[in-house]
């Protein structure tokens, strides 16, 4: 048990305490994204619903169920940047046709999925309404692409239907998926925990828990006081210090630790059979599946910063200087016409309308490396420097206004900019 989840000691913690019966109810994931946190979660709700030892090579029913992630006894809920990695499950699987890597592509899907469960299901929100068309087809592909049946042998039909699942999902994931947990949810989520088990355990997985907001976390701390029998609870952040203490207070905490550049290679070769050469970091790796390359997200940045700080020239503000010379190295090769024309509705298009959402994460810390690039090696003055603060400030109420309080990211950039603007 626990093989797939690739140099992480929670993995042998989580073996012994399974052994010697000492697992608590409730227990938290924390670690750096793409450390193996929810894989470590679904190989949990496994072991613990197996009706024999709880071997990864099990195939008693419940096992069975699990592996393809069509379990009744397991549940997600929480925001997640599905696409990229089901992108790299795709580009695994069309690659090396094995049974390994349709599960990983079978499995990738499900991870989205799963988060539309029934059990969850808001009448009054309508997201589900609009989720409901994507997931009858996706269910459909992944009909065809079970692990369970005989493989596609028309190479071109099996790669129609992989491509067809890929671009519902990623409909799926920009259109439907909820940037925090509704406190709805948390309620269906309560009362589906409430039943009992069809098999041994249930398992409810919350992750990014500390995305959530007052109402749900109250709802969510409610359960986690009076937790039913066979349920575990799995929370999962990469922001330990953002979960109200209320909540720590009630869980167990696994350490999930960044992976080293051997280990890094081996996920990469081993779970995605892709080349590790230049992967520093699983997150670098998956963004090699991102419809706009990295490159493009630093020089749209940079675009942005110009355009910011023309608005401020234009405002009669203070130019900026080192932050200035950043931007002119970054933006060498575009033409005047081009930055001059810059707004953000082209900044946003540029960003392929921050789909899938990772690019809006991405684009704003692609802001905050121009502000450490002007510190540190162009030298910025006091002013600057407190301009920076500010701005540091702003970007952040950027990113928790779109995670958290679902503003469009169109939005949020026109205001940022004026934000910005204001603190120069
Ligand atoms: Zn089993």
């Amino acid at each position: 048990m626990f093989e797939n989840l690739i140099a992480q000691s929670a993995g042998n913690l989580l073996i012994d305490d399974i052994a010697s019966r000492r697992l608590p109810p409730s227990i938290l994931f924390s670690g750096p994204s793409a450390s193996g946190k929810l894989t470590a979660a679904l190989e949990l709700a496994r072991v613990l619903s197996c009706l024999k030892a709880g071997e990864w090579t099990c195939d008693c029913p419940s096992c069975r169920r699990h592996k393809e992630l069509a379990h009744p006894d397991l549940l997600i809920v929480g925001p997640k940047d599905c696409v990229l990695e089901i992108r790299a499950a795709q580009a695994a699987f069309l690659a090396n046709r094995t049974q390994a890597t349709r599960y990983l592509f079978v499995r990738s899907l499900r991870k989205l999925t799963l988060r539309f469960s029934q059990a969850l299901n808001d009448r009054e929100d309508s997201k589900f309404a609009k989720a409901a068309g994507y997931l009858a087809d996706i269910e459909e592909y992944l009909e065809e692409l079970s692990p369970a049946r005989s493989m596609n042998e028309d190479l071109e039909a099996l790669k129609k239907t992989v491509e067809s699942a890929v671009a519902t999902a990623e409909k799926l994931e920009s259109e439907c998926l909820w940037d925090s947990v509704p406190v709805s949810q948390v309620r269906n989520a309560a009362s589906w925990a409430r039943l009992s088990p069809s098999g041994k355990t249930k398992v409810l997985v919350v992750e990014q828990a500390d995305r959530m907001l007052e109402s749900s976390r109250n709802a969510f701390l409610k359960i986690l006081e009076e937790p039913p029998a066979s349920v575990v609870f799995v929370l999962t952040t990469s922001r330990r210090g953002a979960i109200m203490p209320t909540i720590l207070s009630r869980v167990r905490t696994y350490a999930f630790v960044e992976r080293d550049s051997k280990a890094v290679s081996e996920v990469v070769s081993r779970v995605f059979r892709q080349n590790p050469e230049g992967v520093e970091n699983l997150p670098s790796f998956f963004y090699r599946f991102l419809p706009v390359p990295p490159e493009t997200i630093a020089q749209t940045a940079a675009l942005f910063l110009d355009m910011t700080l023309n608005l401020a020239l234009d405002a009669g503000r203070r130019p900026l200087p080192s932050m200035r010379a950043a931007v002119d190295r970054a933006l060498t090769g575009v033409s005047p016409d081009e930055r001059r024309s810059a707004n953000p509705a082209l900044i946003i298009g540029r960003l392929n309308r921050c789909r899938p959402g990772i690019l809006w994460h991405l684009f704003l810390s692609s802001l905050t490396d121009f502000m450490r690039r002007s510190l540190t090696t162009l030298g910025a003055d006091s002013g600057e420097i407190g301009t920076y603060a500010a701005w540091t400030a702003s970007i952040r109420k950027a990113l928790d206004s779109v995670d958290v309080y679902n503003l469009g990211p169109a939005s949020a950039l026109e205001s940022l900019a004026l934000e910005m603007r204001d603190a120069c």
